[in-house]
């Protein structure tokens, strides 16, 4: 048969999504199964979304404002940068991706952590770059000595996920001040801080304002998690004006919908609720990081919004453990198991099913 697709792309996984919910519950005919896969918040919208989607979508017949004017200048007052350096897109993930294109040639070196983020192997992937992945130290975090010895000169961009997805560890303040210094200064460095309002270790620098004034760095952030607006897909990012002109020449056009505009913009203003429901999510990622160590001791303290229990190659077995009580997880076989934080009681059916399974 003709080939019509690049051959490299027959080697990469597909993106896998967390499992169905409806489909669960159809196979083990219960009414509701549990989904703790996805690293969302379990708060439905918050208040003012739901109108502010519905006010926008009387102009669904026409494009968005693709300079995102609107909600730049509030990203910009927000965060206290200029509204040039912000660029928002479909999802931190799309911006990610941008950022691979704005950087990388066929051949260059992308250098992340091992195991994190899922997305980054197919971004790296998809322009055609080479992925660096430096392994995970024992306590499953970034290994920054090694990851800036893996730096090369096909090196154009390093990605920092802090915390880190999907073990929920993350690099201190002097340890990534250290890191930083020894970063060429023609290297993109990203700090993909997608749980960044889960933190509340504060050793834990906040990108923006950390290193926000360094030339070479990106700080990725999403309104998927703490804000609660992953089904409409908006993320943004920081960066110097010069990078942010060239992230936003590689943009698909109108990618930040008008739906998503509005309803960033209204959840913008609802951050004191944002504040509440994180905190109620950070007490339940305590209480169950303490009722898991009572079965797995070495389940590492967590920043973000899931736990992370290191299965290695139990992982899947207890993946289809918790499944078969109704309650989807995100097994990674040979390496661990992500939970997500949800409600207390859904907590308390994971943690049931994880004292039966383990
Ligand atoms: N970065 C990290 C570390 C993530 O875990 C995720 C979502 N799983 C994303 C980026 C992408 O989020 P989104 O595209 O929904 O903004």
């Amino acid at each position: 048969m003709t080939r019509l697709t690049r051959a490299d792309l027959d080697a990469l996984p597909v993106y896998v999504p967390g499992r169905n919910v409806a489909d669960l519950a159809r196979e083990l005919g219960i009414a509701e199964a549990i989904k703790l896969a996805s690293n969302e918040v379990p708060f439905g919208p918050l208040p003012g979304v739901a109108e502010a989607v519905a006010a926008a979508v009387t102009q669904s017949h026409r494009y968005p404002d693709m300079g995102v004017v609107q909600l730049r200048d509030r990203l910009a007052d927000r965060y206290g940068v200029s509204p040039d350096r912000i660029v928002t897109g479909c999802g931190s993930v799309a911006l990610a991706e941008h950022l691979a294109k704005a950087t990388c040639l066929p051949g260059d070196e992308i250098v992340y952590s091992w195991r994190s983020f899922e997305a980054y192997p197919i971004i790296s992937a998809g322009v055609g770059a080479t992925s660096v992945r430096v392994p995970n130290t024992a306590g499953h975090g970034h290994d920054l000595p090694a990851m800036a010895d893996a730096i090369t000169d096909r090196t154009r961009l390093v990605i920092v996920c802090n915390p880190n997805n999907p073990t929920g560890t993350s690099v201190r303040r002097a340890e990534l001040d250290r890191f930083l210094d020894t970063v060429p200064d023609d290297v993109l460095v990203v700090l993909d801080e997608a749980y960044r309002e889960f933190v509340t270790d504060d050793t834990i620098p906040d990108g923006l304002e950390a290193y926000g004034d360094r030339p070479n760095v990106v700080v990725l952030r999403t309104m998927s998690k703490a804000w609660g607006l992953a089904g409409l897909r908006i993320g943004f990012l920081v960066a110097q004006p010069d990078v942010a002109v060239a992230i936003r020449k590689v943009l698909t056009p109108f990618s930040t919908s008008l739906v998503a505009q509005a309803a960033a913009l209204a959840a913008l203003d609802a951050e004191d609720e944002v504040r509440r429901r994180c905190g109620l999510v950070i007490a339940e990622r305590e209480r169950v990081t303490e009722a898991l160590r009572k079965l797995l001791p070495d389940v590492p303290s967590s920043q973000s919004n899931f736990v992370w229990l290191p299965l290695g190659d139990q992982a899947a077995a207890f993946g289809a453990a918790c499944e078969s009580r109704g309650v989807i997880v995100r097994p990674f076989q040979g390496d661990g198991v992500r939970v997500t934080i949800g409600t207390p009681e859904e907590n308390d059916a994971f943690l049931a099913a994880a004292e039966t399974a383990l």
